[in-house]
C-alpha cells in the first residue's frame, strides 16, 4: 500500500542535527539510497503520479535533484535537464539569481536544452524556503516552458516554501520538522 511505502521512505531518511551549521536539522537522503526498496518506492511514487501527464522535461536541481530526476525521466521517456550551480555548465547558459539567508546564489541551465511549449517537472530532494525551486521555475518559464508541478521527497512545512511557490503545485512524499 501507498502508506507502507511512505513510512518506509520516511524511516530511511536520516536526520543529522547541527549540519552544516548549528540549529539546522539536516535531512540526509543518502541513507534512503542505501535501502534499494525505499529508493525504488520513492521513484515509483513519482513515476505513478506523472505517467500519462505528457511531461517531456524533468529538470533536476543540483545536487540531489540529480539523483532522483534521472530514473524518473527514464521511466517517463522524458529528457533530464540539470539545473546547475554557476560556472559548471560548459555551453551557453541562462541563469537565475535567488536570495539566501545571507547573500544570493544562482542556478544555470544550458540554452537549447528545452523548447518553448514543453511541459516540465522540477525535482529536488527537499523544499525549505522554496527559493531554489522558485528560481528553477523562473528559469524554465523565461524560455517558454510550462512548469506543470514541482516535486520533492521532503518538505519542511514550517518554512512555508509552499506559499512562496504561489499557485504552482507542489507534490511531496514526506513532511518533516
Ligand atoms: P530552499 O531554497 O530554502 O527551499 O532550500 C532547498 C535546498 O537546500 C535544497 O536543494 C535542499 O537540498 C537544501 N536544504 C535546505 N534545508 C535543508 C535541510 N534541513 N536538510 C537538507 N537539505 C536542505
Amino acid at each position: 500500500a501507498k502508506d507502507d511505502r511512505i513510512s518506509r521512505i520516511s524511516s530511511a531518511i536520516r536526520v543529522i542535527p547541527d549540519f552544516p551549521k548549528p540549529g539546522i536539522l539536516f535531512q540526509d537522503i543518502t541513507t534512503l539510497l542505501l535501502d534499494p526498496r525505499a529508493f525504488k518506492d520513492t521513484i515509483d511514487l513519482f513515476v505513478e503520479r506523472y505517467r500519462g501527464k505528457d511531461i517531456s522535461v524533468i529538470a533536476g536541481v543540483e545536487a540531489r535533484g540529480f539523483i532522483f530526476g534521472p530514473p524518473i525521466a527514464l521511466a517517463l521517456g522524458a529528457k533530464f535537464v540539470p539545473m546547475r550551480k554557476p560556472k559548471k555548465l560548459p555551453g551557453e547558459v541562462i541563469s537565475e539569481e535567488y536570495s539566501l539567508e545571507y547573500g544570493t546564489d544562482k542556478i544555470e541551465m544550458h540554452v537549447g536544452a528545452v523548447q518553448a511549449g514543453e511541459r516540465a517537472l522540477v525535482i529536488d530532494d527537499l523544499i525549505a524556503t522554496g527559493g531554489t525551486l522558485c528560481a528553477a521555475i523562473r528559469l524554465l518559464e523565461r524560455v517558454g516552458v510550462n512548469v506543470v508541478e514541482c516535486a520533492c521527497v521532503i518538505e519542511l512545512p514550517e518554512l512555508k516554501g509552499r506559499e512562496r511557490l504561489g499557485d504552482k503545485p507542489l507534490f511531496v512524499l514526506v513532511g518533516s520538522t
